[in-house]
């Protein structure tokens, strides 16, 4: 009498058939452009500002536990002020890029060329696994060279100071950045892989969603996921390490933490022997406004 099923919550089509109807049935319903747009703006809500709500409320509804797993102590925690103009400096970044988003996909109906890929169909699984590794490594050499860029002692002051107001990071400090930095540095590094793909809409919302988590996560003040905002949070304290999100060119031009203090261990100087004159400058830079 027994037999063995497999429950359909186990087989992949059990997910892929209801998302795809699902997907189908919003293509038909709604303009490419409208989707863009208002799917964009969805992902950046949810995936933006839901873990910043959550991470900034812990040291409210959880003072104990969130003071154990700070990485810096209580003193250097930004003010009540601070935060809100945080909140205030974040919203006109988002406005920003949404408003441009929205000139862009206007300008993509007009020419008909869309940079990404608005179809009925879902993107297959190999297709997002190879647009996302392709994304994931692109973006880290964008956000690498752009950010290592804005700490030269001509644009540290007048754009990327701005940033290191936070030298014990919360999430919301993310996009707390001036609208160039936010335009050159956190927008273009997440948004020109995709497109240099041609990815799918839904594919690059995967890659946006993570990204966002990604990036509150490590500007979170948190030793959460095996301490993932360890190597951020240090940047924003020391200023002239960790330029990377993943580390790899870090390593590679010896911007990581521990090879900088290696060398200067070798040399058996101060701190400031370490660096380099172009971050000797940021710093000079820093110091000087
Ligand atoms: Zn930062
Ligand atoms: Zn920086």
């Amino acid at each position: 009498m027994s037999s063995f099923h497999t429950p359909p919550y186990m087989s992949p089509l059990a997910i892929t058939e209801p998302v795809g109807r699902a997907w189908a049935h919003t293509m038909e319903s709604y303009s490419p452009a409208t989707i863009e747009f208002a799917g964009t703006l969805i992902v950046q809500l949810i995936f933006f500002w839901g873990p910043c709500a959550i991470y900034m409320s812990l040291d409210a509804l959880f003072p104990k536990f969130s003071e154990r797993h700070k990485i810096q102590p209580a003193p250097k925690q930004p003010t009540r002020s601070e935060i809100l103009d945080c909140l205030s400096v974040v919203l006109k970044n988002q406005i920003i890029s949404t408003a441009l988003h929205g000139l862009l996909i206007y300008i993509s109906t007009l020419t008909g060329k869309g940079a990404f890929r608005v179809d009925a169909s879902l993107p297959p699984v190999h297709e997002i696994v190879r647009d996302l590794i392709f994304s994931l490594l692109l973006r880290e050499a964008l956000f690498y060279y752009s950010h290592r860029i804005l700490h030269h002692p001509r644009l540290y002051p007048k754009i990327h100071k701005i940033h290191h107001r936070f030298t014990a990071p919360v999430a919301l400090a993310a996009q707390y950045a001036h609208p160039i930095e936010q335009i050159v540095a956190n927008i273009l590094p997440i948004t020109i892989p995709p497109q240099l793909l041609n990815s799918h809409i839904l594919t690059f919302w995967i890659f946006m969603a993570y990204e966002l988590v990604e990036t509150t996560t490590v500007h979170s003040g948190y030793d959460f996921f095996l301490n993932a905002a360890k190597m951020h949070d240090l940047h924003h304290e020391k200023f002239l390490i960790y330029f990377g999100a993943i580390g790899v060119l870090d390593w590679f031009h010896g911007t990581d933490g521990s090879k900088m203090a290696a060398k200067r261990k070798a040399k058996g100087g101060s701190a400031a022997k370490g660096v380099s004159q172009e971050q000797a400058g940021a710093v000079k830079g820093e110091k000087s406004e």
